[in-house]
């Protein structure tokens, strides 16, 4: 299907079924309802075949570029159906899956997350390291039949709710940095891991600590080989930072929309909100390149830093207009839609950290891409 069939289609689709996908006030309340009424739109959308354009037939797709996925994960986010972030960690876990798991654990798995009847978390970040992430420290140890896990993740996004996790481990020496991770596909029911969820300062605990005690993972579960995790991580990161956040974008100018519907007469000036409207335009305009890319089969790598930091710099400048034009709602009001307004205000200032901070991404601009500097 080409995607302006796939665009009519699935927008026929979204208006016939408007009524059972839409999120009750009740189902926006709290993360546990958002990631259930979340399962339940990708159930939907998976059952009626949309969830499945776009992936390849190997792991139940049905073909077609990542242009497709793209566009429904727009509209999903533009009709306000589902919460970007939440929807998104499908396209930041399911291609690395694709590109370094056995064909027949993809082909197992990658349909029980696309279908929403799983959820998957992401690994990385430990207490001690985040942005200099070669440095990690979760040890997994070889044993006759698999690995044996101790250590501890940080900032784990969903970790209590996912019933698997991307885990990067140490397989090698403590100095062997980039060379010495190797990636598991770990169950997060393994008896020996504890996750503790974390309150954020915008009220949701979207994420967690995850504690590993002794935890036993098969052979079978290595992602690629033995010292082949830092080609994971470096496969995962450019995906983090396209489709993803291209539905993000779409989610930001349905946010920019609503406020200027919203905002009293003068509360901003229209040279604040063209700024704001030049800043997401970039964004997109950045991001469709991307997302183009990528559908005639370019490898993504350091370039999509560039996309990450026109994000994150997109994601304040909005919220920092709507925390301006409407203050008193966003800091004083106590009914729901000034709390929501609160609360999105509030996630912004985690865009310049989340999928690697924004100084980390100027980093790799001046050094893989300008040259301007040795790369440590
Ligand atoms: C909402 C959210 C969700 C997240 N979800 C996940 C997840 O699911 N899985 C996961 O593994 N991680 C996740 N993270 C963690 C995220 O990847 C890290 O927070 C991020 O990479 C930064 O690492 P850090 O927190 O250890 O900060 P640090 O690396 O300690 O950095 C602290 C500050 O120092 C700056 N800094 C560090 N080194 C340099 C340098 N060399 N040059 C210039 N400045 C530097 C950083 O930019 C930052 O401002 C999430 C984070 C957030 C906010």
């Amino acid at each position: 299907m080409d995607l302006s069939e796939f665009r009519a289609a699935l927008d026929r689709w979204l208006d016939d079924n408007a009524a059972g996908l839409a999120p009750t006030d009740e189902d926006r309340a709290t993360l546990d309802a958002q990631m259930a009424h979340l399962s339940e739109v990708k159930r939907r959308a998976y059952d009626a075949g949309w969830m499945r354009w776009g992936w390849p037939e190997r792991v139940g797709g049905l073909g077609g570029t990542n242009l497709l996925r793209a566009y429904l994960g727009e509209a999903l986010t533009a009709r306000n159906l589902v919460e970007p972030g939440i929807y998104s960690m499908t396209e930041v876990l399911a291609p690395t899956m694709i590109d370094y798991a056995r064909p027949e654990l993809a082909a197992e798995m990658v349909p029980r997350l696309l279908r929403g009847d799983e959820t998957w978390c992401q690994g990385f970040s430990e207490p001690g390291t985040g942005s200099n992430l070669a440095s990690l420290a979760c040890r997994a140890t070889r044993t006759d039949d698999g690995w044996v896990v101790n250590g501890q993740k940080v900032w784990t996004s969903l970790a209590q709710y996912a019933e698997r996790c991307v885990l990067l481990t140490r397989t090698g020496t403590p100095e062997s940095a980039h060379r010495g991770i190797t990636a598991l596909f770990v169950d997060m029911d393994t008896p020996g891991i504890t996750v503790r969820p974390i309150e954020t300062m915008h009220g949701l605990a979207e994420f967690s600590e995850v504690f590993f005690d002794d935890a036993a993972v098969p052979l079978d579960r290595t992602l690629g080989e033995e010292g082949q995790g830092w080609a994971v991580a470096m496969d995962l990161l450019p995906y983090e930072r396209s489709t993803a956040l291209w539905h993000r974008g779409a989610y930001l100018y349905r946010r920019l929309e609503q406020f200027l519907a919203d905002v009293p007469p003068g509360a901003v000036t229209p040279a604040a909100v063209g700024e704001v409207f030049q800043q997401l335009y970039a964004f997109r305009a950045r991001s469709r390149a991307t997302q183009r890319r990528l559908a005639v089969g370019e490898k993504l790598g350091a370039e999509t830093s560039i996309d990450k930091i026109l994000l994150a710099t997109a994601e304040q400048a909005v919220f920092d207009l709507i925390t301006d034009g409407l203050a008193t709602d966003v800091l004083l009001g106590d009914d729901a839609r000034s709390a929501r307004l609160r609360s999105e205000a509030l996630y912004s200032r985690a865009a310049t950290i989340y999928g690697g901070s924004s100084e980390i991404q100027r980093n790799i601009v001046a050094r893989r891409l300008l040259d301007l500097g040795a790369d440590r």
